[in-house]
């Protein structure tokens, strides 16, 4: 149990250490970065967004407010949303829509399309649609997978639904539960080896996403996003080795920083995140992300006081 705590401590502070430290990068090409920082290594804010150091952006304060929604419905709103009861991703909807108006520093416009649709006409999701093709869904939902840890019926009902809350798209809702299945793995504590296996089988089954030979884009295009967050995920299996090839690679650079920093933080765990980055980070961000992820594994039930995992 200690261990799986820390695992996915590991994964909630990898993914804010990976968005505030890609946020400096984001949208620059690779060969930008070079020749303004050699090699990007460093929590130092700044980037479009003239963020403050340590500050983190929408990919960790959209998981938040999902966690939040999360933690407020508990376990029985998972157990009535299995029921076919729509309360909780309500809720959820609701959180998301609080968020937007608490003007974030950034907003995609997938994002802001489905947060305004829910507001406007109460719908859970719109139409599929070409151009919900982006990774604005699957970036958030780390803390759908936490909670439910101990169900995979649950966690892919779960990730769906809050996913085409604003992205109806295939390969948005692949690229989420594909994640999302390895996540569940990395904190059952599959070490490299079984990580590397697992995504080569994956993408052979869902071959949009195949990687290999990488094409080195790294937009916020869910493919681009997923090849580039595997590519470097399998090819390092040291966090910090992972996470800086991948912020320098640009473009989305936050949001593909994030979720490696979430699959290799798992695979670490929190007590093996480098010291420089965790000091860096944004206090409040820290204690507000440690305590949702003790609340959130609390919930799961069978998590409970278990010995097993
Ligand atoms: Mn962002
Ligand atoms: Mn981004």
């Amino acid at each position: 149990m200690r261990e799986l705590l820390d695992r996915a401590l590991g994964a909630y502070l990898g993914f804010a250490i990976g968005d505030a430290l890609g946020a400096t990068v984001e949208f620059m090409r690779p060969r930008e970065i070079k020749l303004q920082y050699g090699v990007h290594r460093d929590i130092i804010g700044g980037g479009w967004l003239k963020l403050p150091r340590g500050q983190v952006t929408d990919d960790t304060t959209m998981s938040l407010a999902l966690g939040e929604a999360l933690l407020q419905g508990g376990h029985p709103a998972l157990i009535n949303h299995m029921n076919g009861d729509d309360t909780l991703i309500r809720s959820i909807g609701q959180a998301y829509v609080t968020w937007f108006k608490s003007k974030p520093v950034d907003c995609g416009n997938t994002c802001r399309r489905g947060i305004l649709r829910f507001m406007h006409e109460g719908t859970l999701q719109g139409q599929p649609n070409p151009g919900d093709g982006g990774n604005g869904a699957l970036m958030r939902n780390l803390p759908a997978v936490l909670v439910t840890l101990d169900n995979q019926a649950h966690f892919e009902q779960l990730s769906l639904a809050q996913a085409r809350l604003t992205h109806h798209h295939p390969l948005s809702d692949a690229a989420t539960l594909g994640l999302g299945h390895l996540l569940r793995l990395l904190l059952a504590g599959a070490d490299h080896a079984a990580c590397q296996a697992w995504v080569s089988q994956w993408v052979a089954d869902n071959p949009s996403f195949r990687f290999t030979p990488y094409r080195g884009r790294a937009t916020a295009y869910v493919v681009d996003t997923v090849q580039t967050v595997l590519h470097y995920l399998t090819l390092y299996e040291d966090f910090e080795a992972a996470m800086v090839a991948t912020v320098n690679q640009g473009d989305d650079a936050d949001t593909t920083g994030a979720l490696v920093g979430m699959l290799a933080g798992a695979r670490c765990g929190a007590s093996r995140l480098p010291n420089r980055w965790l000091r860096r980070l944004n206090p409040d961000v820290m204690r507000a992300i440690t305590d949702q992820t003790y609340g959130l594994m609390a919930l799961a039930p069978s998590q409970k006081g278990s010995a097993h995992v």
